[in-house]
Formats: C-alpha cells, structure tokens, sequence
C-alpha cells in the first residue's frame, strides 16, 4: 500500500491543475511546465521587500555602545559570553551614534546629560529605536530629585521599556526580542521610486 503524497506546505508557485494533483502518475513524463515549477520550487523563496527589509534590520540591529549607571553592568553582561546577544544579532555595539540605530540607555539620566542624550539620538541615522533599560531611564526610579530625569521618554520616543532596578541581562535580552517584534511588523519606507514614462520623462 502505497503512503499518500505529502502537500509541500512552502509550496508557493501555483499548485498544478487539479486533474494532474489527483492522479500522479511516475511512469508518465512530466511536461516541463512542471519540470520547471519543480526546479524553481527547490530553491527560491518567494518573499516581498518590506518584509525582507524588516527581517534584516531586525536580525542585524547595532546598539549605540554608552552606559549611564549601574544598569550599564548588566547591559555589559548581556554581552558576554553567559548570555551572548549576539545569537539575536545585536552584539555589534558601536562607538558612533552615526554608525547605530538601538539607544540602550542604561541608567538613570541626570539632568546634565539629558541634551547630550539627546544629541546623540539625533545623531543616530533613521530608523532608529531606544530601549529604556530599568526603573531609573523609564521613570526616575528611586531619585525623585531635582537633579535626574523622571523618564527618558520626556526627550526621545522609547520603544521598548525593561523594568527592573537592575533588570536582569536576560530582561534586557526580553526586550531586545520585543523590539524585534516590533521591527517586524513596521512600515518600510522605500523612498520614492523613479517611474519612466513612454516619453522618457522619471
Ligand atoms: S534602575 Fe537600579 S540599577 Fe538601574 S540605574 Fe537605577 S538604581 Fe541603578
């Protein structure tokens, strides 16, 4: 007795005619329509840009490499080899805000250093997104004072916020998976794109 033959569930080319589907026949030779769609199928993956873009950007992110305080330790840790970011690819820290597009800001943030912050966020090339790591970033934390910040998102957009005073490693690792839901599912801005007409005209 012969086993039914399994559906390819990442079949994408359009399926066969129905008659063709129903009686599968070894013995007789296949057209090359379907010697073709066999060959394709093999090895190409159908896919759009936006979500090819988002894909990469997500698996790819570059934080900007700055610490403000004890939650710094941490987001070091996360670096290490007992917890790796980098099997979320996000382990490239850069020295330049021009070269990063992840704000980590890990610490509380004096009031001092609240347009500094702020420069290097503008510095940063688009798209770009902050992580609010521990209780101090996302709210002031224990210093209700005239000196810090109560909450890094009075100056820059935080896109994802990690509690915790001090958020363990595998919180700040949470929260970079979190941003890279988020990144999957955004809008990609392709830019405009350069159309002929017959006349020539772009
Ligand atoms: S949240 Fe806690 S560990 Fe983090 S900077 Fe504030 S006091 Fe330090």
């Amino acid at each position: 007795m012969t086993e039914p033959k399994e559906l390819n569930p990442f079949r994408t080319l359009a399926m066969p005619p129905p008659q063709a589907a129903a009686a599968p026949d070894l013995l007789m030779p296949k057209s090359e329509e379907e010697s073709i769609r066999e060959e394709l199928e093999r090895g190409i993956l159908f896919t759009s840009v936006e979500k090819m873009v988002n894909w990469s950007r997500a698996n790819s992110i570059w934080p900007l490499g700055f610490g403000l305080a004890c939650c710094a330790i941490e987001m070091m840790a996360a670096l290490a080899p007992r917890f790796d970011i980098s099997r979320f690819g996000a382990e490239v820290m850069r020295a330049s805000p021009r070269q990063a597009d992840l704000m980590i800001v890990a610490g509380r943030v004096s009031l001092k250093m609240a347009p500094v912050l702020r420069l290097l966020y503008e510095q940063m090339p688009d798209p770009k997104w902050v992580i609010s790591m521990g209780a101090c970033a996302s709210c002031g934390g224990v210093f209700n004072n005239y000196a810090i910040l109560q909450g890094v998102d009075k100056i820059v957009p935080v896109d994802v916020y990690v509690p915790g005073c001090p958020p363990r490693p595998e919180a700040l690792i949470h929260g970079i998976m979190k941003l890279q839901e988020k990144i999957l599912v955004s809008r990609v801005e392709l830019g405009p794109i350069a159309r002929k007409t017959r006349k020539g005209a772009a």
